[in-house]
């Protein structure tokens, strides 16, 4: 291949990789070449066709909420849509309540019926005075007080990241709302949706574009000194790797799936079962329940957190975010000096949403647009 010849190439054919070729294919006329260590696009989003014949999402749940019309808009020209119907429990001593906490998840927690006023009073009661939280457990305790602490937060907590709660910003649990009502959906956005043939279908559609080259099983950071012709490079993977840990390696949360196949229509109430105190696993996934598929087979995934493997979560410590702010500052010089720009979950050390991601790349464009076109 004659790597002289692309305006842009990207590293990392996730949900960023794939808005920014699109986008700069499209709109700027860019030949871009889109480097992608695994086998597939649409990175964690990837879904695919098990061999029982049902749709799985390859690395987890992944619920589409936004609260940007803007970015359904943009991805309704590659997907029709299905409603997302996102709803989680949480097994805690052999019962099932509603995630995230709300007046049902109360009542039945504290067995009484409650009303909004008399649950906010009854959590007034229950909450630890804390000024500003420094952490996620100050953050919880300070929100739903110790017993709701100790049976949803806490256990859950410890398996995902192997710390404790103590230690993660309290936007980690913060990301849960505490409802005084009986909403039972797992998020609060405008826009809950499930692209209607999966995510990997949306992207590879989106890269259908005579100027987007597509490169799979291949590591950009092996290959990355014969471009030196593009206008720009977009990486979108580790940023620690990316500069050879240099200043050591950043934290990051995996996961391993046990896929388990059992003949019935549906196994569990919900697309979520999460286990805060039961089993090495945090929780016990259906999507057939997002899907929609009718099938008379389910299968389920356990997810086993665990501290090696590919990277999924930035683990949010104070230690951990002043090692990134190391790199950024690297990021920024690259930027400057050689036009490499650093964009997603994994480049910038953020727990993003999709819709937070794909907004980045977006607003990336902009910036390429404006810095780059008449290269
Ligand atoms: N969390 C928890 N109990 C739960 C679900 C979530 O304590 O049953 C906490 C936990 O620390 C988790 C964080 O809230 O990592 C964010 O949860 P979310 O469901 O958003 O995580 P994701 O789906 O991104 O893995």
């Amino acid at each position: 291949m004659d790597y002289h010849n692309f305006d842009l190439i990207i590293a990392g054919a996730g949900p960023v990789g794939c808005i920014l070729a699109e986008r700069t294919a499209r709109e700027m006329g860019w030949k871009c070449l889109l480097i992608e260590k695994r086998s597939h696009v649409a990175g964690n989003c990837h879904d695919f066709i098990h061999e029982s014949g049902l749709l799985l999402h390859h690395y987890g749940p992944h619920f589409f909420r936004t609260d940007r019309k803007s970015i359904v808009d943009y991805l309704s020209s590659y997907t029709e849509w299905i409603p997302g119907n996102y709803r989680v429990q949480a097994s805690y001593r052999e019962e099932l309540f509603p995630l995230p906490i709300n007046l049902t998840t109360l009542e039945k927690f504290f067995r009484c019926s409650l009303t909004p006023d008399s649950a906010q009073s009854l959590l007034r009661a229950e909450r630890i005075e804390v000024n500003e939280p420094k952490n996620s457990e100050e953050y919880v305790l300070s929100r739903v007080g110790k017993k709701l602490y100790e049976a949803f937060y806490l256990g859950y907590t410890l398996k995902q990241w192997g710390i404790h709660p103590r230690e993660l910003l309290p936007s980690v649990c913060g990301r849960l709302p505490i409802r005084f009502t009986r909403e039972d959906r797992y998020v609060d956005e405008l826009y809950q949706i499930m692209p209607k043939d999966g995510y990997t279908r949306l992207f590879e559609r989106m890269l259908r574009h005579p100027l987007i080259t597509v490169l799979l099983n291949t590591d950009f950071l092996k290959i990355r000194h014969l471009f030196k012709t593009a206008k720009a490079i977009v990486y979108t993977g580790p940023i620690d790797a990316y500069f050879d840990f240099c200043h050591g390696a950043l934290s990051w949360r995996s996961l391993d799936f046990e896929w388990v196949e059992m003949n019935k229509p549906f196994q569990q109430p919900c697309v979520s079962i999460n286990y805060p105190s039961e089993h090495d696993y945090t929780r016990s996934v259906e999507i057939k329940h997002v899907t929609g598929q009718k099938h008379a087979r389910t299968v389920i995934s356990h997810e086993y957190p665990h501290s090696g493997g590919d990277p999924f979560y930035p683990v949010l410590t104070e230690p951990n975010l002043s090692r990134y702010s190391l790199y950024r500052r690297l990021g920024e010089k690259e930027t400057t000096e050689k036009a490499v720009y650093f964009c997603g979950r994994l480049a910038t050390y953020s727990y993003l949403n999709m819709d937070e991601a794909m907004q980045n790349a977006l607003d990336l464009c902009q910036v390429l647009k404006k810095r780059h076109h008449h290269d």
